[in-house]
């Protein structure tokens, strides 16, 4: 292994810039030639390369976003779009490859290996839905972010004594919606995982009514807010049933944005040495990830056949904190 490549793909996640820096670094101190691959796998496919060395990644740890651009990458999705990134692999002379990103991104990471590229995967998603890790690069940060948001909702949600429907991120997972859920002290979390109830959401705030609650926060997560209308449409129908002011806020990508937090880039940093030690052993076709605190490694197609172990302990907990 001489040259190896870094790219970010997908949707971009904060800390995705201190990942970049722990391949670089790593791959420079192991006295690999470090290129970056710009724009995703369109930047493959069409030779959009950097070198890279110790320097470049300077001054970049605390910054959200990435240096290397993402971006979605239909031509990839094809087989000839492939077989064309393999090519332009061999002309840059790329032994192996990390890919920052997404589910979809790992797919297309194996895809890729299946060609005979070493290819190693990091999770940097903020909405921790790769079921094999505990933690995805990102997901902290966004929930900090998100909980920041919460307080300056909740100061005023209290003055008017108002309903606050938040709506997060995180698509199919509800990781950010019920740790945000928790942290924030919100009445009411609804994700994916758990069937949605109207009646259950009214309970709460009638039952916060009359105990004197000055405010009520129901996080809402993207997964169910789609299905069911969207956050301003369930603000209306809770207005209608409890005569209760309600106001939805959507946060949107304020929460893909910016200072990563110390956890992600610790783990970042974690995960970008580790991921060019695996290129270093000969690996190929492997997810890096956490679990109980440990670094793993696993199988591409193993970690996305994974089922997400849904933490009802921490649903739970929500429930009873919540009265
Ligand atoms: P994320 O990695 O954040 O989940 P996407 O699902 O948009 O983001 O995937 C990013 C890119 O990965 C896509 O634009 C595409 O180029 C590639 N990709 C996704 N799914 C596949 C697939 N099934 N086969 C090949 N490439 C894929």
């Amino acid at each position: 292994m001489k040259t190896i490549g870094v790219l970010t793909s997908g949707g971009d996640a904060p800390a995705m810039n201190a990942a970049i820096r722990a391949v670089v670094r790593m791959g420079t101190d192991n006295d690999l030639r470090v290129l970056g691959i710009q724009n995703g796998y369109n930047g493959l496919i069409e030779g959009d390369i950097i070198e890279m060395d110790r320097s470049s990644v300077s001054d970049i740890i605390h910054r959200g976003g990435t240096i290397l651009k993402t971006a979605r990458s239909e031509e990839f999705r094809t087989p000839q779009g492939r077989e064309r990134a393999k090519k332009v692999m061999d002309i840059f002379k790329i032994d192996g490859l990390v890919v920052i990103g997404g589910d979809g991104s790992f797919r297309g990471a194996q895809l890729l290996s299946e060609l005979g590229v070493p290819v190693i995967g990091i999770p940097g998603t903020i909405d921790n839905d790769l079921s094999y890790t505990d933690y995805t690069i990102g997901f902290d940060t966004a929930l900090n972010t998100i909980l920041d948001c919460i307080n300056k909702i909740r100061d005023t949600s209290t003055s008017h004594q108002r309903i606050s429907i938040i709506e997060v991120m995180g698509r199919e997972c509800g990781d950010l919606a019920l740790f945000a859920g928790i942290a924030g002290g919100a009445e009411s979390v609804i994700i994916p995982e758990v069937e949605f109830s109207f009646e259950k959401v009214c309970t709460s705030i009638f039952e916060g009514k009359r105990r004197g609650k000055l405010h009520n926060l129901i996080i809402l997560a993207e997964g169910v807010a789609k299905k069911i209308g969207g956050a301003e449409k369930l603000a209306h129908d809770l207005e209608e049933v409890t005569g209760l002011q309600c106001r939805a806020t959507v946060l949107g990508y304020i929460q893909r944005g910016g200072n990563p937090s110390g956890s992600d880039r610790i783990l970042a940093s974690k995960l970008g040495t580790r991921s060019v030690e695996l290129l270093l052993e000969g690996k190929s076709g492997i997810a890096v990830g956490i679990r109980n605190g440990q670094i793993i490694d696993v199988d591409i197609n193993e970690a996305l056949a994974m089922e997400k172990n849904f933490d009802e302990k921490l649903y739970d907990i929500a429930q009873v904190l919540s009265y």
